[in-house]
């Protein structure tokens, strides 16, 4: 492990998995690219377990995670951050959020508001703080725009998109919008490299980071991997965990996925080397430009 630098560097990136279970292709895919982009750069990737949400979180799975990546070679700098510990910090935030009159409290379960946009049911009752329930965000009317490094131009209007969004949910703890972006602005991260399953919830992310007078990171996001049915390869759809597999063979099989295959004389060779390699030859424009892949099917 190297320590992170106290300065300020050029390019600074992270990985942040939820221990809800033990790594799978999909994370792993998300950690290599975020690795490479990177290392390539001459750059610092950090690590932050995102441990907000006690009921989904699968008791050993942090440790299996830092386990996994040691044994994959993808060498994080500095210590770990543990998302639970910047408790006071997202409290912070959540705090000037209120004071500036943009979070209203909303007693609509998750079940009536449902998946799609927040309809404002409870926009205008000025509920009190003794009335149990999560805080909302109230949106703008206007489109949120940014450039993803693959995916191209994006832009979204998120009133018309999702509609006002939880930040600080009725159980009491941050919702996961306002602790990464809390975090990642925390830790100067300059670009985010993760799953493309993230990339419909990042306007929301840039919109808090308007609100909270945070400087928006770059934005990359990969191909998504997908099981033998088409659907996202995650934990909680028991994606088969990589820690039965030779590292080589998962790292292979990952730089594969992200248009990197590695060359015959490297069969059989160490982590380290094929990450030495692939820190060499990686090119985003290799990626191929799928927003959604098939896993091997070994590993999915
Ligand atoms: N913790 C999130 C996950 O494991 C990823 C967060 C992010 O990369 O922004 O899906």
């Amino acid at each position: 492990m190297r320590p992170a630098s106290a300065e300020t560097t050029a390019y600074r990136g992270r990985f942040a998995p939820s221990p809800s279970g033990d790594l799978h292709f999909g994370s792993v895919v998300a950690a290599l690219g975020s690795f490479l982009q990177a290392r390539a750069q001459g750059g610092e990737w950090l690590l932050r377990i995102e441990n907000i949400d006690p009921p989904r979180e699968v008791p050993g799975a942090a440790a299996s995670i830092l386990h996994q990546l040691e044994r994959l070679g993808l060498c994080w700098d500095g210590e770990v951050v543990y998302q639970r510990d910047r408790e006071e910090a997202h409290r912070a935030a959540f705090a000037e959020l209120k004071n500036a009159g943009l979070l209203y409290r909303c007693r609509c379960s998750r079940r009536v508001a449902g998946p799609g946009r927040y309809p404002g049911t409870c926009a205008q009752a000025q509920l009190g703080k003794e009335v149990s329930g999560a805080d909302r965000l109230r949106v703008d009317n206007r489109p949120i725009v940014f450039t993803d490094a693959l995916r191209g131009a994006v832009s979204e209007n998120l009133a018309e998109r999702c509609g006002d969004f939880v930040i600080w949910r009725a159980e009491n703890w941050p919702a996961y919008h306002l602790a990464v972006v809390v975090d990642d602005a925390a830790a100067g991260i300059t670009e985010i490299v993760r799953g493309g399953d993230l990339l419909d919830v990042t306007t929301r992310q840039i919109y808090l980071q308007q609100c909270l007078g945070l400087p928006s990171p770059a934005y990359c996001h990969l191909p998504l991997a997908l099981d033998l049915d088409g659907a996202k390869l995650s934990k909680q759809t028991q994606a088969a965990p990589v820690s039965g597999l030779a590292a080589e063979r998962v790292l292979s099989a990952a730089l594969r996925f992200l248009g990197h295959p590695p060359p015959d004389s490297l069969l059989g060779a160490t982590p380290e080397a094929l990450l030495a390699w692939a820190v060499a030859h990686w090119r985003l424009a290799l990626i191929p430009p799928d927003d959604r892949c098939p896993a091997p099917a070994d590993l999915a």
